[in-house]
């Protein structure tokens, strides 16, 4: 039978801990990105300590080879074939009842509003490629966030965090490393198909190891306060390496900050828009900016997604509508059999919308079907020069 909760997570536990503040981290805000087998440990240990508010992307599904190493999932899981993000946001508030745990199926630069990455306050990366470590990147660094990135393989793993100002990936980033990652993203008018990332070879024991590290760090940043005396050292600006094989843990300066790097763009002054939704049509949301900042041209610029009007294929040279935002793409073509058949054979070219404006041919388009995700915050140039406003009718989806 259940009673009702008389008991408040962590009393007289946490509270006997000298820095625990219960309130900070009840009200606290966590954004995941990964829900594999170090989303798994972090969202778990941030449950355990009561975090009040926890946001997970991913947008896989569960395969049984996950259940060796991820905490939250159940072989039934994988049979249904559940999202990750949402069977781990399920799991963990069976631990805690007391926080809200939001999941997110999608992709990170195309799904999660920009809203989101401003309102929390630290990001947790649990990711396992490159790409989605510079994408995530460029997010927090826009946003001024700290993100807590870990990685694993084998007993192996490694943990680091980026803090505006002090460190940030793309600048730690060889030139090497840097074409490679230009090569599977940059490369604007041509697509590319892409096999999925390799398997990483790792251990329950690395993912809890680094996960659990992770959030030690995530708890540090969301206490850290300007007028009070941190009474622990953070890993900011650091990496943390720790080596199963040989139980050994090295902590090294791990600092790049240089004054070109385009990461470092931050998006201040935000003009907030109640009555601007991504479910709007381009047409309303274009004679609503017009009003709201008190100008007569608007010009949506599509800074993470563009908006694909027509593929061409070079052999046989053909046309095909497309009509989708370039994140939707190589599903589309993955999922349409002539296009599939082609794209072995043939590279397309591609037709794309980078800013929308009232010469826009699809009005009746959501700002959402073109590739702005709910709660973004979508910059826009006009007459009187360059806006951020961010689509606050959506704020209610992510309990804001
Ligand atoms: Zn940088």
């Amino acid at each position: 039978m259940f009673t009702e909760r008389t008991y408040e997570w962590g009393d007289g536990v946490f509270t006997l801990l000298s820095w625990f503040k219960k309130e900070k981290v009840k009200n606290a805000r966590v954004l995941v990105a990964g829900a594999g087998a170090l989303g798994n440990e972090v969202v778990k240990n941030l449950a355990l300590f009561g975090v009040g508010n926890i946001y997970v992307v991913d947008f896989d599904r569960i395969e049984i080879s996950n259940l060796t190493r991820s905490v939250l999932f159940r072989e039934k899981d994988a049979y249904s074939n559940s999202y990750k993000s949402e069977v781990v946001a399920r799991r963990a508030m069976e631990i805690n009842p007391q926080i809200k745990v939001i999941p997110i199926v999608g992709n990170l630069f195309s799904d999660v509003g920009f809203g989101l990455y401003k309102s929390v306050d630290v990001i947790i990366g649990c990711l396992d490629s490159r790409i989605a470590r510079y994408l995530l990147n460029r997010m927090a660094m826009r946003a001024g966030k700290t993100w807590i990135d870990g990685s694993i393989e084998n007993m192996t793993g490694v943990v680091r965090v980026y803090t505006p100002g002090i460190s940030c990936y793309e600048c730690g980033l060889s030139r090497e490393e840097f074409n490679n990652i230009m090569l599977r993203t940059g490369c604007a008018d041509v697509v590319r198909m892409q096999g999925s990332a390799g398997r990483v070879a790792t251990t329950p024991i690395s993912a809890s190891i680094i996960g659990a590290m992770q959030v030690q760090e995530a708890m540090k940043i969301i206490h850290l306060s300007e007028d009070e005396q941190a009474p622990f050292k953070t890993l900011q600006g650091k990496m943390l390496r720790y080596e199963g094989m040989t139980n050994s843990v090295n902590i090294y300066k791990y600092a790049s900050w240089k004054s070109s790097c385009p990461a470092h763009e931050q998006w201040n002054d935000i003009v907030k828009a109640d009555s601007l939704s991504a479910t709007e049509t381009v047409g309303n949301t274009i004679l609503k900016l017009k009003e709201i900042l008190n100008v007569k041209s608007v010009e949506i610029n599509m800074r993470n997604n563009k908006f694909i009007d027509k593929i061409i294929s070079d052999r046989p040279e053909k046309e095909f509508d497309i009509r989708l935002p370039e994140s939707e793409l190589d599903a589309y073509i993955t999922g349409n059999e002539e296009l599939r058949k082609l794209s072995y054979r043939t590279l397309f070219h591609k037709c794309f919308i980078e800013n929308i404006d009232e010469s826009f041919p699809y009005p009746d388009m959501s700002l959402k079907d073109v590739g702005i995700p709910l709660y973004d915050v979508i910059q826009v140039s006009t007459e009187k020069g360059q806006f951020y406003v961010e689509l606050m009718k959506d704020a209610v989806i992510y309990n804001l």
